[in-house]
């Protein structure tokens, strides 16, 4: 990509607004960028699908880390991993298996750079398993005066400062935890009724579990059980799949990584999507909100009362669990959470006023917004679902006092749009 490139979002949908995405080649060139911007914002993968990325006008200076080293150095005796900035997580788990190890978890899809996850809050599936911004254990920041500043868990202001929305500095590096190379082999099951669902038992049946819904009717139409060699399933609810499955009804499943039980390594089994298929084109739009997990089932049954609305817009609805953790601005800081995932049609028009009919059908159960998928939840709801989104202003201004890394969406996430 040239610096002159009209650059967008990976769905297409966002077109920034800076005239230029800076490319450093050294972390000399990104000090003199940083130190010399009135404004800077950084962009991951582009991967997300609002304006949390964007610069508020043309001369705002958005950064790409993606030209400089792609650091990935793996302490075998610490087992912990030190990542630069710009790294994906396919190639992070590829140099990671190389040594035996492993991480906890992965997303649905593994070319997702690892900073920009972490700061939106990104998680897979699993009972026991948090956020993947659990796994990070220090992060390396530069602010706006150059300086590069190194928070561990810990430390003061650390559990503000990984799902950071990108607004307390660029992150050069993250430390990760590690555990020991596993492997994990998909089940699926088809056609799971929503009518007598034992909700906690469905989702400790494996490692991690994602449940697939159309809502064309009462039921999952795909169930998919990650689970660990050496456990069994035992899975009475549905029929087991016959043939592979993609998320989405009636696509060809070539671009999933491999089901029906063959055991593999963790990186390719855990995201749904294979690291070396480049993804589709990006034809879709998503959603996502976290509820607490004891909420499970009623939030179902809100969500079942208005499928009709839902179903003609959406392409699938993916039913996560995540576990609860202390990251302030985590979707599961302090609760157990239940996800619930909508990847749309590409239509925002058609979208847009069903992603508030779903808002409203959840109200009741203090839904947050996954922070790089599209919602309309006003700041003093966010504020209402995030008791420690003041602690977090407080850490912005303490670290960025000049505002140099807060945008729009973050205004508006702070409440001081
Ligand atoms: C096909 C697809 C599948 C997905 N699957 C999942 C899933 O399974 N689970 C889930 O929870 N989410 C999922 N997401 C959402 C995705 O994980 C988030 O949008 C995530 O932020 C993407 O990372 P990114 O690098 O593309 O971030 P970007 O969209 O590029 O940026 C996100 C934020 O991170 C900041 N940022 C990025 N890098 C840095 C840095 N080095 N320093 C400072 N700030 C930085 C940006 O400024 C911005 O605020 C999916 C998205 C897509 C398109």
């Amino acid at each position: 990509m040239s610096d002159d490139d009209m650059v967008t979002n990976w769905a297409g949908n966002i077109a920034f607004t800076a005239r230029r995405l800076h490319r450093p080649a050294s972390p000399a060139e990104l000090r003199a960028l940083v130190t010399g911007a009135r404004q800077v914002r950084v962009l991951g993968s582009g991967h997300s699908f609002n304006r949390i990325a964007d610069t508020d006008d043309p001369d705002g200076t958005l950064i790409t880390l993606a030209g400089l080293p792609p650091t990935v150095d793996v302490d075998t005796a610490a087992r912990t991993v030190r990542v630069a900035g710009g790294v994906r997580y396919a190639e992070l788990a590829d140099r990671v298996h190389a040594f035996g190890l492993a991480l906890a978890n992965m997303a649905s899809l593994p070319h997702i750079s690892v900073a920009g996850s972490v700061a939106t809050g990104t998680h897979g599936s699993g009972n026991a398993l948090p956020p993947l911004s659990s796994s990070v254990c220090a992060v390396e920041f530069m602010t706006a005066d150059g300086t590069l500043v190194t928070l561990r868990r810990g430390d003061a202001g650390f559990d503000g400062a990984v799902v950071s929305l990108g607004a307390l500095g660029v992150v050069t590096a993250l430390t990760l935890d590690l555990e020991p190379a596993y492997e994990v082999a998909q089940h699926l099951f088809v056609d799971l009724p929503l009518a007598g669902l034992d909700f906690d038992a469905v989702t400790s049946s494996a490692y991690s579990v994602s449940l697939f819904t159309d809502w064309r009717g009462p039921r999952f139409t795909t169930v998919c059980l990650k689970q660990r060699a050496g456990r069994g399933v035992d899975f009475p609810w549905a029929a087991p799949a016959t043939e592979p499955h993609h998320p989405v009804p009636g696509v060809p499943a070539d671009n999933c990584t491999r089901q029906l039980g063959v055991p593999g390594p963790w990186h390719d089994r855990l995201p749904h999507f294979r690291a070396d298929f480049t993804p589709s084109s990006g034809a879709e739009l998503q959603s996502e909100y976290l509820l607490p997990r004891a909420d499970a089932l009623p939030a179902l049954q809100a969500l079942d009362a208005v499928r009709e609305t839902i179903a003609p817009v959406l392409q699938v609805c993916e039913v996560r669990t995540v576990a609860a953790d202390t990251q302030w601005l985590s979707l599961a800081y302090d609760r157990a959470a239940v996800a619930f995932h909508f990847t749309w049609a590409p239509d925002p028009a058609a979208v847009l006023p069903v992603i508030a009919r779903i808002e409203e059908a959840l109200a009741p159960f203090a839904p947050r917004p996954h922070w790089g998928k599209l919602f309309r939840t006003p700041p003093t709801g966010l504020h209402a679902v995030h008791p420690r989104l003041a602690d977090f202003a407080a850490l912005v201004t303490e670290l960025d006092p000049a505002g140099t890394f807060r945008n729009a969406f973050v205004r508006n996430v702070l409440g001081r749009a």
